[in-house]
């Protein structure tokens, strides 16, 4: 059969038992919904969402034995049978010995930067990720960017642009010396670079130069078994390895690890920390119980661990991975067909569209990425995502914008809940954008939160012929309103 066609499909390894009706609009209540959520898709009511890209966080399907997993939850306080569970998943599966469950990842990050940072040190990563960066700061850190300068280029078809760059991270070292340092902050498929793996050859010379100075290697694993197919795809003598069996040996070069287990883990909520230090472990358990609940729920119910523990091991399964990963690159695919701008190579969660190549005539101030998630959700009711000049916030010393040079809008796919016809209709709709670029307007923030803007922030559309402001200044605006040059 297969010689017969010349190709085989892939599909997906699973059937459908349960359906979830989605809604469709009108343009005119689409024009509606967007005016009231201030031009930012994170404030439109999902019921008037069509095809929801806003994020992979626990926005996945779980499995009938997930599901069956929810249903023997242990409610005890303490010590339920369901963190023991989860326990033992992370030690088989990531490695680490000692495990502290949180709500989610950015609990997680709160303990680990609260514990770990000195206030005036640095935390070198593979560029930022907003709640960790925030958690960083917070806790006195300073932030800087280490990542291979390929991340920063859309265009560039580096294999694995989440590499961290050894030569910025030794140059910090020489500068700052080992004291200075923090820990190294390594994420497992950079999201803010367009989901791009780290290599096994690059995360094993991180090891060996912080070994040499004494500097711990902590990983963001949120997305690091995503991470573990590139590195099975791509790398030179992993391609007989089983995904599982390279995560673990990935994780085996780092110190300690926190999750937000509702993006890989296929769960709607849930996150750990783990770690190797006695030590560390006994700080971190400690202070759990301040912030998130026990050390044995740590702000989960027994039935969401459960669903978490199982979630690991069947994120791990090859043929699952392979069409997960698959069904991103299909539509990545399209829309490279059609000459459409995308980060290259399409990474492991999410299509970003380049919103710069988009809208040339939009300087950045003017929220490109923007724009285009608001374009896209007029166009059809999908719903995207802003990785832009927003979402980079502003520098907590000057208070100016930080101007990164991705301006991204993520096309985010939630893992096991649509179908490859959903993906030919998004493509359509952003073809539809894409055709109608030369006309779209600017938009300006006319409120302002303090932290993680990109959330809460709202935006009105600028005036068509001169790009100048329609409304208000932004209203509760924590910095100086002077609006920097654009880049
Ligand atoms: C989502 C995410 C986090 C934060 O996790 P939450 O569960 O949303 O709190 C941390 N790091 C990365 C890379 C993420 O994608």
């Amino acid at each position: 059969m297969g010689q017969q066609f010349g190709r085989r499909s892939w599909a997906e390894p699973w059937k459908i038992k349960m359906v979830e009706p989605l809604t469709m609009t009108s343009r005119a209540q689409r024009e509606r919904a967007l005016a009231e959520a201030g031009c930012n898709t994170f404030l439109l009511r999902s019921d008037d969402v069509y095809i929801d890209l806003l994020t992979d966080s626990g926005t996945s399907a779980m499995s009938d034995r997930q599901w069956a997993g929810m249903m023997v939850g242990d409610e005890s306080y303490a010590g339920s049978r369901n963190f023991y569970h989860l326990e033992a998943a992370i030690q088989r599966y990531y490695g680490y010995r000692h495990v502290v469950p949180t709500h989610q990842g950015r609990g997680a990050e709160h303990l680990i930067s609260r514990v770990a940072i000195r206030p005036g040190q640095w935390v070198p990563g593979n560029m930022y990720f907003t709640t960790t960066r925030a958690h960083q700061e917070q806790a006195g850190g300073q932030f800087i960017d280490v990542i291979i300068d390929e991340a920063h280029d859309p265009s560039s078809p580096h294999p694995f642009k989440g590499n961290i760059d050894l030569a910025k991270l030794e140059a910090l070292i020489a500068r700052e010396g080992a004291e200075g340092i923090a820990y190294v902050s390594v994420a497992g498929t950079v999201n803010m670079a367009g989901g791009q793996p780290v290599s096994m050859t690059n995360i094993k010379a991180v090891r060996a130069l912080c070994d040499r100075h004494g500097i711990k290697v902590y990983l963001d694993a949120t997305r690091m078994a995503e991470n573990a197919f590139f590195i099975q795809e791509r790398e030179e003598g992993y391609a007989n390895r089983p995904i599982a069996e390279i995560l673990r040996e990935f994780c085996s070069y780092t110190d300690a690890a926190w999750m937000s287990a509702k993006k890989d883990s296929l769960v709607n909520i849930g996150g750990w920390l783990a770690v190797n230090d006695l030590g560390l472990f006994e700080e971190l358990r400690n202070l759990v119980v301040l912030y998130e609940g026990l050390h044995t729920y740590g702000g989960l119910a027994g039935r969401d661990m459960e669903a978490m523990a199982i979630g690991i091991e069947e994120s791990l399964q090859d043929d699952y991975m392979r069409s997960r990963i698959g069904q991103v690159r299909y539509l990545g695919e399209l829309l490279a067909d059609w000459d459409i701008p995308i980060v290259q190579p399409v990474g492991g969660h999410a299509v970003f569209l380049d919103a710069r190549a988009f809208y040339p005539h939009l300087p950045q101030a003017h929220f490109p990425a923007q724009v285009l998630a608001a374009e896209l959700y007029l166009d059809s009711g999908i719903r995207a995502m802003e990785r832009g000049i927003a979402s980079a916030g502003r520098d907590p010393a000057t208070g100016d914008h930080h101007y990164p040079r991705l301006e991204l809008t993520r096309l985010t796919i939630p893992r096991r809940v649509y179908t490859q016809a959903h993906m030919d209709v998004v493509a359509e709709s952003v073809k539809c954008v894409w055709d109608a670029r030369g006309a779209a307007r600017g938009l300006h923030m006319v409120y302002e939160p303090r932290y993680l803007r990109f959330f809460q922030a709202r935006f009105e559309w600028r005036d068509r012929s001169t790009g100048s402001r329609t409304g208000q200044e932004a209203a509760s605006h924590p910095h100086p309103a002077a609006e920097p040059a654009p880049v």
